[in-house]
């Protein structure tokens, strides 16, 4: 059994990309621009957007937060996103998720210029990745591929199952293996025999958003187990179910535990397992920055092409 480590591939991931952001600089003083728009104070956003702002300062990348309250209209939302497309720093755009309910989030995320989408989320950028012509790649799953290939761990001919079938993360993720090459089976809450299913699986990648979801019994020994999962501990009894003792000291220290969707038990029996956190998390938000530069440069040679 051995360990994933996320950290290190990000950190490697993101020396190169600092070295691509010190050439566009140099060559013509541009710095690539992201603009997040969040709407409503959700805490999970609020912790994601801060880390993104974060490593984007940290890399030298000109990031804006825009921040609007729970009671904003789509209408705002909108503005918001246009002008951003409109605003030539800017060359990648995100909308935090989830948005307040009372938002239809496909009216705000058809707006997002599909060359100014930074996650993917526009539905000519989802329907590339279908048909694996796309040149970026949502962030998560994106993280994902990036942490099996530096570990050469090839997905072709895997048996796959994917749980989870959002379009951030497990619908992409399932296109993305098939891309390469996987046999992949993409389950959700209304799959029968989840359990039969994910026992037959070489690799699993878990994106439900149900802390230890999925158990040891679920797992086949020498599976790659992949969590995305990231769920808040702050009860005694769920720590007890959920967490190993070896986290004890954590947990009281901080007040809560965050964990994946996998139970840890079911580490043991896999041949390679992405740990939470460390794992999938810190390529998330470095994937951010390296599609933000992928745009920038793309919009410099769009200019230099016109
Ligand atoms: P989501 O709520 O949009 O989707 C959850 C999916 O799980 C749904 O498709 C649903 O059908 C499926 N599901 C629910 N119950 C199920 C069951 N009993 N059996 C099988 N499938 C079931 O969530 P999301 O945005 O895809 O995120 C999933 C998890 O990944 C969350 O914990 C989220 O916080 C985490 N996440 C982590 C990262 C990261 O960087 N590590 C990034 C994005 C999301």
């Amino acid at each position: 059994m051995s360990v994933l480590d996320g950290k290190t591939v990000a950190e490697k991931i993101q020396v190169e990309l600092g070295t691509e952001i010190e050439k566009l600089k140099g060559e013509g003083g541009i710095v690539p621009g992201l603009t997040v728009i969040m709407a409503g104070d959700d805490p999970a956003s609020r912790a994601y957007v801060n880390s993104k702002s974060k490593l984007a300062e940290k890399m030298g990348i000109r990031s804006k937060l825009v921040k609007l309250p729970e009671t904003t209209t789509a209408e705002e939302v909108i503005q918001t996103v246009e002008a951003a497309n409109s605003d030539p720093l800017v060359h990648a755009i995100l909308v935090q998720m989830p948005l307040p309910r009372h938002i239809d989030h496909w009216k705000i995320l058809d707006r997002i210029l599909p060359e100014k989408d930074v996650d993917c989320f526009h539905p000519t950028n989802q329907g590339l990745i279908l048909q694996n012509r796309s040149r970026i790649f949502p962030c998560t799953p994106c993280g994902v591929m990036k942490i099996l290939d530096h570990y050469g761990l090839d997905p072709a001919g895997l048996n796959a199952v994917v749980a989870g079938r959002s379009f951030l993360v497990g619908k992409p993720m399932a296109a993305m293996l098939s891309n390469r090459n996987a046999t992949v089976t993409l389950c959700h809450s209304r799959t029968v025999n989840l359990e039969g299913i994910l026992r037959e699986a070489d690799l699993i990648v878990a994106a439900v958003g149900k802390p230890a979801f999925i158990t040891a019994e679920m797992v086949k020994p020498g599976a790659i187990l992949i969590d995305v999962g990231i769920n808040r501990i702050d009860k005694e009894e769920d720590f007890a179910n959920f967490c190993p003792p070896s986290r004890y000291e954590v947990f009281k220290k901080k007040g809560y535990l965050l964990i994946g969707d996998i139970h840890f038990q079911a580490f043991a029996k896999a041949g390679h397992y992405t740990p939470v956190p460390g794992g999938v998390g810190p390529l998330t938000v470095t994937m951010l920055m390296s599609n933000t530069v992928e745009l920038c440069k793309r919009s410099i040679s769009v200019t230099r092409d016109a």
